[in-house]
């Protein structure tokens, strides 16, 4: 069994009213499900109604985290051999029983995070999805062979695995950011230690559950849950972690980034966005409109490609910014398992209250409050980190609500004077993540491509819906240049080694014999 169940007293009655069947969840370190050495655990809690408690989870020290490192360490000298194709077979159990488990893992991370179960339900597909790639790429992982330039001589390169893998994950992605992560990792032949965020640690333990019941080997994947001060910190600066793969905000990154650096890591950081969907002139409303809503608001804005900004020639200007706020109207907050909801809650107390500052800042800096602006309060609400979702207009490009990343249902729209202005003012940011342009008009949309500086850029679509078998990553401050998804993270998690062997019965000198 993937957890344990105790009866107690719910912690946050304090003791005075009922007591309920709590779950304790645990980590699973050298091939068992454990509790921390600590004894210590934290809550999670259902965002869109506090009095919910999900159940408890260790909070984990550095012991621990040497412990899961140590073992997964081990593991690698013989996971690294066996033969990609037979960890094929173990991904095609693994994506027939996410398969199965589809509904049951989506309605734990509504519980957990707030969005919304169709959200979740595609949030569980990317996993099948990620995991379907790799059924393919077992049996691909392609290396090169090229001709030696001499005689009786052959080069080729190979995929070389790297060792023990750190993985931080955040919570808007529960599961499938894990996903992107671990999978690739182990088809690479390198074992992990994962550490996800404390907001969402049960869609990790899930994923774990399937990668055991679909015959993985316990010692090749660890989970050690906790802050990402102690546990994340310990799994960037422990020696033993070749690899680290953090995704999450620009500040934490850049120290990864340092510690990581000295120790000549190998790490790839996926961090901020500040994502912007132009809409041009000639753009067909309605399509904008749908777009900029599901862009703005999916997730409660909290995905890293959020359309945080709306970036509108001057033209259609009023035109969208009418239609923009009555198709917001048109969204039922709520919790997300529940039926018709379409827009959760913040996923904490702390991004309620960055969401709800980053409004007063708008204000405060002039720009005009079009639509929301507060706390969301009602039936079925008033237990959860609900907010209206807000629409600023006559936002200027040096307003802080322009240019730093709030990752909350607050959209600022910029009126611009023509396609030039709009990509201008779309790459006045610090980050690089996504993009979308609406236009019919197709030279346009090569312009886009060529001069937006955004690891995506889409035409006539939302910035937010990236495919498990793309590419996924941004410029700028938004990473370090690593990609996830599709063929670019078996590039990172592994080496290409190059390998020569000269049958020519001699020692050839490369440089030397063929120029004489
Ligand atoms: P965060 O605070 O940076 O946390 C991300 C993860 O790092 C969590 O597991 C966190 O642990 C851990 N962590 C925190 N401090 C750490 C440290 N000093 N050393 C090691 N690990 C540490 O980010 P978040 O608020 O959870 O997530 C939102 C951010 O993620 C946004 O900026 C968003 O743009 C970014 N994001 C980017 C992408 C992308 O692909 N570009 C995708 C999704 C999200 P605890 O929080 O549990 O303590
Ligand atoms: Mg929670």
């Amino acid at each position: 069994m993937a957890i344990t169940t105790e009866a107690r007293i719910n912690p946050s009655m304090n003791g005075k009213t009922k007591e309920t069947r709590v779950k304790t969840y645990q980590n699973f370190i050298a091939g068992k499900w454990c509790d921390s050495e600590s004894g210590e655990t934290f809550e999670n809690r259902n965002p869109a109604d506090t009095t919910d408690l999900i159940g408890t989870f260790p909070l984990s020290t550095v012991g621990d985290v040497d412990r899961a490192v140590a073992s997964v360490k081990k593991a690698f000298e013989w996971w690294r051999k066996v033969p990609a194709p037979e960890k094929g077979h173990m991904f095609f159990k693994l994506a027939e029983l996410l398969r199965e488990r589809k509904e049951r893992y989506s309605f734990d991370m509504t519980r957990e995070m707030g969005k919304p179960i169709f959200e979740t339900r595609g949030d569980v597909q990317e996993v099948i999805d990620t995991v379907d790639y790799a059924i393919g790429e077992s049996r691909r992982m392609f290396g090169h062979t090229v001709p030696s330039e001499l005689p009786n001589k052959f080069n080729m390169t190979i995929r070389f695995p790297i060792g023990v893998a750190g993985l931080i994950t955040p919570w808007n992605f529960p599961m499938a950011i894990p996903s992107w992560k671990t999978v690739p990792a182990l088809a690479c032949g390198n074992t992990f230690v994962i550490k996800p965020a404390q907001i969402t640690p049960l869609s990790v333990n899930n994923l774990i559950e399937a990668f055991l019941d679909a015959g993985f080997p316990p010692e090749v994947l660890n989970v050690v849950h906790g802050s990402g001060s102690k546990v994340g910190n310990r799994l960037v600066e422990h020696p033993d972690t070749a690899i680290v793969s953090f995704t999450g905000s620009s500040a934490v990154g850049r120290q990864i980034g340092e510690v990581g650096g000295r120790m000549l890591k190998r790490i790839s950081m996926e961090l901020g966005g500040k994502n912007a969907q132009i809409v041009l002139n000639d753009a067909d409303l309605e399509m904008a409109v749908d777009a900029a809503v599901w862009g703005g608001f999916g997730t409660t804005g909290q995905r890293c490609t959020a359309t945080s900004r709306v970036i509108v020639e001057e033209g259609i200007h009023d035109k969208f910014v009418a239609a923009y706020i009555e198709a917001t109207k048109k969204l039922k907050l709520g919790y997300g398992n529940d039926k018709g909801v379409t827009m959760g809650p913040a996923s904490s107390e702390a991004q309620l209250k960055t969401d709800l500052s980053y409004i007063e800042i708008g204000k405060k800096e002039g720009a005009t409050l079009a639509y929301g602006g507060k706390r969301a309060i009602g039936p079925g609400l008033d237990n959860g980190y609900f907010i209206e979702p807000t629409i600023f207009t006559g936002v200027k490009r040096d307003m802080r609500i322009a240019r730093e990343e709030i990752f909350g249902p607050v959209v600022s729209i910029l009126k611009v004077k023509d396609f030039k202005e709009a990509i201008d003012v779309c790459n006045d940011t610090e980050y690089g993540l996504s993009s979308a342009v609406f236009t019919k008009d197709i030279n346009k949309a090569y312009v886009a491509f060529r001069d937006i500086e955004c690891g995506l850029t889409y035409i006539n679509a939302s910035t937010i819906g990236a495919e498990a078998h793309m590419p996924f990553g941004g410029m700028k401050a938004t990473g370090n240049g690593h990609r996830e998804g599709g063929w670019e993270a078996y590039e990172f998690y592994s080496e290409t080694k190059a390998c020569y062997v000269d049958y020519s019965g001699t020692v050839q000198r490369a440089q030397i014999d063929n120029y004489v």
